[in-house]
């Protein structure tokens, strides 16, 4: 029932784009790389656009997400000076954001396997538009591709295991990985930790998914577990079932407006994440997006 609804809303929202801005452009400036060691061999590496795990080793380094591309240089450097780093064999991303695939063409081209969801490797073979801002991102070339690609779940050798987070929290190919050694789960941009999500409903994100993927989370973990997320400080299993229950509560709201036959300025209006605001910030454009999600949801072949 919500098909043509789509159709109107999308059609409304390509006459309003906003000019697209050039992507990857380099400010010239070499980032700040941060780390801080998470366990065993096993670090953080913030900085370079979102954040990255490294776990090293003299004969191979294995790495979760990418950064930007214009930090992948330092990213590299930052890895390499790491203690007991090898060279990088495997890259993990966790989604096809830039965030996390900027070190794709410079460790593909070095020969890495680079392990992501279908999903993820089918985005990266086409140029996308975000029709509510006009951005746009360009297919990657075929040697910064995924070059090994899963439905369900996998092991790496000793004590990485990976798997799907098939909610659909935040695009339709989100990973986990986790270090079963380390006690250390990496979730992408699945749950945030800080601020707002982007709700990429264009690549299959939405508001419950948010939720379920929050919910797949708390199975995979336990109350010792450092949860990595691709944005923020680490997170514990206390904080995700927090957020389960906000984001839960929001859904709720948003579902009974879409009910109602409510638009999604309407849902900004009535202001549903008012409760958290002072913890999150502004909520307006993640509401609005949220709420886009659940037409998105309700009409996939639109
Ligand atoms: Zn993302």
């Amino acid at each position: 029932m919500f098909v043509s609804t789509r159709r109107t809303f999308l059609k409304a929202a390509s006459v309003g784009l906003a000019a697209p801005f050039a992507f990857g452009q380099s400010s010239g400036q070499a980032p700040k790389i941060e780390t801080t060691q998470l366990g065993d061999n096993l670090y953080l590496l913030s900085g370079a656009g979102g954040n990255v795990i490294a776990r090293t080793g003299a004969d191979s380094a294995v790495m979760v997400d990418g950064g930007l591309a214009q930090n992948a240089g330092a990213l590299a450097q930052a890895v390499a000076a790491l203690p007991n780093s090898g060279p990088v064999k495997t890259l993990f991303n966790t989604h096809w954001h830039p965030e996390q695939t900027g070190s794709n063409a410079r460790l593909g081209t070095a020969g890495a396997t680079i392990i992501a969801q279908e999903n993820t490797r089918l985005w990266l073979q086409q140029n996308i538009t975000w029709p509510w801002n006009g951005q746009k991102f360009k297919k990657f070339a075929k040697v910064a591709q995924p070059n090994k690609t899963f439905y369900d779940k996998g092991t790496l050798d000793s004590g990485i295991r990976y798997g799907y987070i098939s909610d659909a929290a935040h695009t339709d190919g989100d990973l986990y990985v986790y270090f079963s050694q380390q006690n250390v789960l990496a979730v992408g941009d699945a749950a945030y930790g800080q601020g707002w999500p982007v709700v990429d409903w264009w690549t299959g994100g939405w508001i419950g998914g948010i939720v379920g993927g929050l919910q797949r989370i708390l199975t995979v973990a336990n109350k010792d577990t450092k949860i990595v997320p691709a944005v923020g400080p680490v997170l514990s299993l206390a904080d995700i079932t927090v957020q389960v229950d906000m984001y839960g509560t929001i859904f709720d709201k948003l579902n009974q407006m879409l009910n109602k036959g409510r638009s999604p300025s309407e849902a900004v209006e009535a202001k549903v994440a008012k409760d958290f605001e002072a913890k999150m910030g502004n909520p307006d454009e993640f509401i609005r997006r949220s709420f886009e999600s659940l037409w998105a949801y309700n009409s996939p072949d639109a």
